[in-house]
């Protein structure tokens, strides 16, 4: 059975306030209380994901304006989390190689050529 569409929060596009479709939005994730939307505006073609949260004293929303398709959303949505190792690594990787990295960069880009 299809999800209601969330009411009143989920209705236009924040940017141009085009009216959406029930099929431009789409439930991404849910947790506990906290369910994360997805919605592609068919007349700019913004995205849009935003988090909603029930509690007992009503709802809660944080809305995040995304160039991600829906099918992206989804996929990040059920990636694994990247932990404090991983981050560490970036950040030791971008520090110690960040000439060589923006070299292949340009290079791929073509602006060296
Ligand atoms: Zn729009």
């Amino acid at each position: 059975m299809p999800e209601k569409q969330p009411y009143p929060l989920m209705t236009h596009c924040p940017l141009c306030h085009a009216l959406y479709a029930q099929e431009d939005v789409k439930l991404v994730a849910q947790k506990e209380g906290v369910k994360l939307y997805h919605s592609a505006c068919g007349s700019c073609g913004h995205g849009l994901l935003a988090y909603l949260l029930e509690t007992h004293g009503g709802i809660s929303s944080l809305g995040l304006v995304t160039d991600a398709s829906g099918a992206d959303a989804l996929r990040l949505a059920q990636a694994k989390n990247i932990g404090s190792d991983e981050c560490i690594q970036a950040h030791r990787l971008l520090t110690e190689h960040s000439r060589d990295l923006c070299r292949q960069w340009l290079d791929i880009s073509g602006k060296l050529a």
